[in-house]
């Protein structure tokens, strides 16, 4: 099937006379008929559902509905896109172990990395997304476990190059583990490039209507866990009855353990009511995205057009530093989302985006409604310059995420405000 089949289709087939529309399980617990049922599930909880803190069946039709959109073996849904972050690195490295990551990456992420991981005992060594494979190759030490990365970075839309960075971890026997939230998997799969583990924030554009946050990963059923790093992978877990990953779930070593080790055990799990809304917001995605994207180009060009700006970034625009890149992993188009650093710094950025009526200043981008964000002030606020210049951010930078609203009626709202600028 093509994207906007599986948009429709993947992961729920109605048995006759069943429901057309996925039903929503909003039940914590599934009955068995007898002691040893129960006892089989726990042995091998793939054969069905037991507790909705790590599983539940209308999030597990929204989890294969996205591996399938991804290419991967499986995925597990998280209830935000910070806990997928969390939990794609808990998966590989405890206390003691390092990961390297672009330091091109979310706000969010960043503070996850360089702070609050590094408080439980693991290390993240940052390294500039435009690095050479050496480069990056030169700060992979004998604990590093993984190196992450952002497709199409939150704000600063620089393009990771997903096939030196994939490139660069095979060759050091570690996964790539890529956040492919902007694109979305109907831009770009970065498992087709040799991403691992591939994860969102599915309050973005999969959500896309702003009613919820979440978050997946995405296992590529690709990696070699057992070759020699990964003992948690290879040696018996003591916690859940001495299963072997590689061996007992050989299709996904790493989605299963991520389950029944982190769910289970921290229980970030979305309930049967999110993975329906969730479900709603995929069934439009693949229709959703190519008019966000013909709508941001033209925006950029409009922007382009008016001379009151530094800098519009919009990876799609021929000047950009990340065209050629662009044209590689995102030929179908770069998101809706475009970053302007106007004339006049901080104060015309702030009079700019207040003056705007149609879009709104909201904590959020890839709505279905045009929005705008100064990241300095707001999702960056916490970051040192140092780091706000490392991920890409001038402090006279908006953040434009264009929706799906009449082009005219979008271009219109910025004119009237760019003109009392
Ligand atoms: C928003 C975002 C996150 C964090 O997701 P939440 O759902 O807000 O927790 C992670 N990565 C990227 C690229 C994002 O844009």
């Amino acid at each position: 099937m093509k994207d906007n089949t599986k948009c429709l289709h993947s992961g729920y087939t109605p048995e006759n006379g069943g429901p057309r529309v996925m039903p929503i399980y909003q039940s914590t617990t599934f009955k068995f008929n007898s002691t040893k049922e129960i006892g089989d599930v726990f042995d091998d909880p793939t054969k069905a559902h037991i507790y909705s803190r790590f599983t539940n069946p209308t999030v597990d039709v929204v989890e294969k509905k996205i591996a399938d959109l991804e290419g991967g073996v499986a995925a597990m849904c998280t209830s935000s896109g910070q806990m997928a972050s969390l939990m794609s690195i808990l998966n590989l490295c405890g206390a003691g172990d390092s990961f390297v990551s672009s330091s091109s990456i979310y706000g969010g992420t960043l503070n996850l990395f360089a702070y609050t991981l590094k408080k439980l005992g693991i290390e993240c060594i940052f390294v500039d997304v435009d690095a050479s494979e050496d480069e990056i190759c030169a700060k992979i030490k004998p604990n590093t476990k993984a190196i992450f990365g952002e497709t199409l970075t939150n704000p600063s839309l620089q393009v990771l190059d997903i096939e030196k960075f994939a490139h660069a971890a095979h060759k050091n026997g570690i996964p790539l583990i890529v956040d492919n939230t902007f694109p979305t998997p109907i831009l770009c799969k970065p498992i087709k490039y040799g991403a691992d583990i591939v994860i969102h924030s599915t309050s973005k554009y999969m959500d896309g209507h702003a009613l919820q946050t979440g978050g997946v990963i995405v296992d590529s059923g690709k990696f070699d866990f057992a070759n020699g790093k990964f003992p948690e992978f290879t040696n018996p877990d003591e916690s859940y009855h001495g299963t072997v990953y590689v061996r007992d779930y050989s299709f996904a070593p790493y989605i299963i353990k991520a389950r029944m080790q982190l769910m289970r055990d921290f229980g970030a799990y979305p309930s049967g009511n999110s993975g329906f809304l969730l479900n709603l917001g995929l069934e439009t995605l693949a229709i959703r995205m190519e008019k966000y994207c013909s709508n941001a180009i033209k925006v950029a060009q409009y922007f382009e057009s008016t001379g009151k700006f530094e800098n519009v970034n919009y990876p799609g625009l021929k000047d950009n530093k990340y065209y050629n890149l662009a044209m590689k992993y995102l030929p179908h188009g770069q998101s809706g989302v475009i970053s302007l650093t106007i004339k006049g710094g901080k104060e015309a950025a702030i009079k700019f985006m207040d003056g705007l009526k149609l879009a709104s200043n909201e904590v959020h981008v890839a709505d279905i409604r045009t929005c705008v964000l100064h990241p300095a002030s707001a999702t960056h606020r916490q970051l040192t310059d140092e780091q706000l210049a490392a991920c890409g951010i001038n402090p006279g930078l908006v953040r434009f995420s264009v929706g799906l609203e009449d082009i005219d009626d979008i271009i219109c709202d910025i004119e009237q405000s760019l003109a009392r600028v």
